[in-house]
C-alpha cells in the first residue's frame, strides 16, 4: 500500500515545499501554531478527589498533558538525517526525567507525497525509529494508521522521513499511540492496578465533559504518574480549559451467571 519513493526525488520536492512554508511563515500569513509540535503540559498537577478507591500506595498528582506528534529515532538515522557523528540536542525537558524535546524536527512524507513539516525529534534515542501521530494527522498524509501501544510497530505503515542532511525510508513504525497513562509502583498500588491493564480517565470540561475509556497502564520503576493523550483527544475534551482530571477502574460486570 506504501507507495514506491525516489528519495532523491522526495528530497527535492520537500525542499521546496518547505522553503515556501518558510517563506510564509516569515511573513506572518497562515500561522502555524508554534506550541502545538513541542508536548506541552496541559493540566496542572490536579488537587482532585480521585476516581477511585485507594487500597494502598502513596496518592500522586494526575498529571494530563497532550503528545502532539512526534518522531523517535535511532541513533544511526539521527546521524542519517542530521550528519555523521551527529547527536540530539535536548530543547526542552519533558515531565518524566531524563526524556526531552529536542532541538532537531524532520519532515513525515507520505504516500501520494503529502507531507508533515517539522515534526519534533523526542529523545533519548531508541532502538526503533517511530512516529507518532493524531488521526487527523493521518488523514493529512493519506496513512491510514493503527492504533498501538508505543513500540509495538510490527506490521504498522511506513513513511519517508527527511532531515537537513539526508533522508530515511522508514519501512514501519507509523502509529496513532493508544492513550496511556504512565504509573510507577506508588501509583499501581494506590490505583490497585497492574502493568496492561486498561483504565478509563475522566475529564471535566466546560460543555466538553468527556470519558476516554481504555487507556492502557504502562508502569515502570522512577515513573511519574502522567497520562498521555494526543491532539484530537485533547481538544475533543476541550483538555485546555479542563476543570477536574480523575482515573476511573472499569468496574467487573457484576452480573453472577
Ligand atoms: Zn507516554
Amino acid at each position: 500500500m506504501t507507495a514506491t519513493l525516489n528519495p532523491a526525488d522526495v528530497e527535492r520536492v520537500v525542499r521546496d515545499v518547505l522553503n515556501r512554508h518558510l517563506g510564509s511563515r516569515s511573513s506572518g500569513t497562515a500561522p502555524q501554531s508554534s506550541s502545538s509540535d513541542i508536548p506541552v503540559l496541559r493540566s496542572a498537577p490536579a488537587a482532585s478527589s480521585p476516581g477511585l478507591k485507594p487500597s494502598a500506595g502513596k496518592r500522586n498528582p494526575l498529571v494530563v498533558n497532550i503528545s502532539a506528534r512526534h518522531v523517535h529515532l535511532t541513533q544511526e538515522h539521527v546521524e542519517i538525517l542530521f550528519g555523521v557523528g551527529a547527536t540530539l540536542t535536548p530543547e526542552k525537558d519533558l515531565y518524566q526525567d531524563g526524556y526531552y524535546a529536542a532541538k532537531e524536527t524532520v519532515a513525515v512524507v507520505g504516500p501520494r507525497r503529502r507531507m508533515l513539516p517539522n515534526v519534533r525529534v523526542l529523545g533519548p534515542c531508541r532502538e526503533d525509529s517511530q512516529v507518532e501521530l493524531a488521526f487527523t494527522d493521518g488523514i493529512s498524509l493519506g496513512i491510514d494508521l493503527p492504533v498501538r501501544v508505543s513500540g509495538n510497530v510490527n506490521g504498522t505503515p511506513g513513511c519517508v522521513l527527511m532531515g537537513p542532511h539526508g533522508v530515511v525510508d522508514l519501512k514501519q513504525g507509523v502509529i496513532r499511540a493508544m492513550r496511556h497513562v504512565h504509573m510507577g509502583p506508588d501509583d499501581l498500588a494506590y490505583y490497585g492496578v497492574a502493568n496492561g491493564d486498561l483504565v478509563h480517565l475522566r475529564i471535566e470540561s466546560p460543555g466538553c465533559t468527556t470519558v476516554l475509556e481504555d487507556l492502557a497502564v504502562r508502569a515502570a520503576k522512577g515513573i511519574k504518574l502522567e497520562v498521555h493523550l494526543d491532539t484530537d483527544e485533547g481538544n475533543a475534551c476541550n483538555l485546555e480549559n479542563a476543570t477536574k482530571v480523575e482515573l476511573v477502574r472499569p468496574e467487573p460486570c457484576q452480573c453472577k451467571h
